[in-house]
């Protein structure tokens, strides 16, 4: 009945996180501020549930097109980002996907579900990428796609703009490169859209986890292509109506953004002071760490309420690391505090 190979595959793994600190996933610590909430409550009460959402959501890729400078003919729309990584692979031509290593694990596990092959070029111990290496790859490939996430999931770290724009004008097949924290970063890159090189976003970091809403830019003729595998009324009427809602108060979000980025550099800094912790630069809302016994801190963290990322089992690179999502102030504290309280 069901494919050997998917039969084969674990499912999405989703710690259970009940009455824990949740630092795992790179949510917002934040919740919305009162008199926020109590508008969207009435905005939500006038959806009218009975009907299908609005298939085309003009008025939503309007608004996303007015804040970054394109068109809506340029913005697609997807139930979380994860879902616009898959209409990617179902319309891209037959053909290898070249992503670093290690990077976001959806980009491969998608291109499996779809029997789509995967090139990986490893970064170097220090994180950093190769263009060169990544474009040889490519050719020796003949590879369609490529994956960059900007910053990259779970290092953290941003690549020079030179390396991404080598790669973005090197390379002929299609570019995607995935911000999804742009809002935490110290560049973005809509300029260098093409028609091979589109932008991926996503509101999940920026406060909307729960929405599940992201969205690509890109060249209007390819977006167009990308619109025929889209599920109808692929995002729901409840989100249509809350994103609209919240991009009209996107300095409460962007204000959130800037705070995290500050307890960022402030736990960067304290976690760097912890004897036996080595930490590597973020330019996310989270904290990719290397420690000397990866399963025993984090197992530590576990017992005192906190959950975060256990990244060892990956190996390689990854080895002895942990990512920690940067918290409220408050949830950093305690972080710290436990941290300082280990042997490590
Ligand atoms: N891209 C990257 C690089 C990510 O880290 C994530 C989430 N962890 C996503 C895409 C998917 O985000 P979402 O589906 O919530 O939009």
């Amino acid at each position: 009945m069901i494919r050997k190979d998917i039969k084969a595959l674990g499912a999405y793994h989703v710690p259970d996180s009940s009455g824990m600190m949740k630092l795992d996933a790179m949510e917002n610590p934040f919740l919305l501020p009162d008199d926020l909430r109590e508008a969207w409550a009435k905005e939500l009460a006038q959806v009218e549930i009975n009907r299908y959402p609005d298939a085309d959501m003009r008025s939503l890729r309007e608004q996303i097109a007015k804040q970054e400078g394109l068109q809506p003919e340029q913005v697609l729309l997807g139930n979380g980002s994860d879902e616009i990584i898959q209409m990617l692979l179902i319309a891209n031509e037959p053909g290898v996907c070249v992503t670093p290593t290690p990077t976001f694990v959806m980009y491969g596990l998608i291109s499996q579900w779809l029997k789509r092959s995967v090139a990986s070029v490893p970064l170097a111990k220090d994180f950093s990428l190769d263009a060169d290496q990544f474009l040889q790859v490519c050719g020796r490939e003949k590879a369609v796609m490529a994956f960059l996430a900007c910053p990259n999931n779970p290092t953290g770290n941003l690549w020079p703009e030179e390396t991404i724009k080598k790669i973005a004008q090197g390379f002929r097949g299609l570019v995607v490169i995935d911000e999804a924290y742009a809002a935490f970063s110290e560049r973005t890159h809509t300029h260098l859209i093409a028609p091979n090189v589109m932008v991926l976003r996503t509101f999940s970091k920026l406060g909307w986890a729960g929405l599940r809403l992201g969205y690509l830019l890109g060249d209007a003729d390819v977006i167009a292509d990308l619109n025929k595998v889209r599920m109808p009324y692929n995002i729901n009427s409840l989100t249509q109506a809350s994103a609209r809602f919240f991009l009209q108060h996107s300095d409460v979000f962007k204000k959130q953004a800037r705070d995290i980025c500050f307890e960022r550099k402030r736990m960067s800094a304290s976690l760097m002071a912890v004897d036996g912790v080595e930490v590597f630069p973020s330019q996310a809302n989270f904290i990719l760490m290397r420690v000397q016994n990866a399963d025993s801190v984090f197992e530590a963290l576990k017992e005192r309420g906190m959950l975060i990322k256990n990244m060892h089992a990956q190996g390689g690179l990854l080895s002895q690391c942990l990512r920690i999502t940067v918290g409220s102030k408050d949830e950093n504290n305690a972080v710290l505090a436990a941290f300082r309280e280990m042997a490590l």
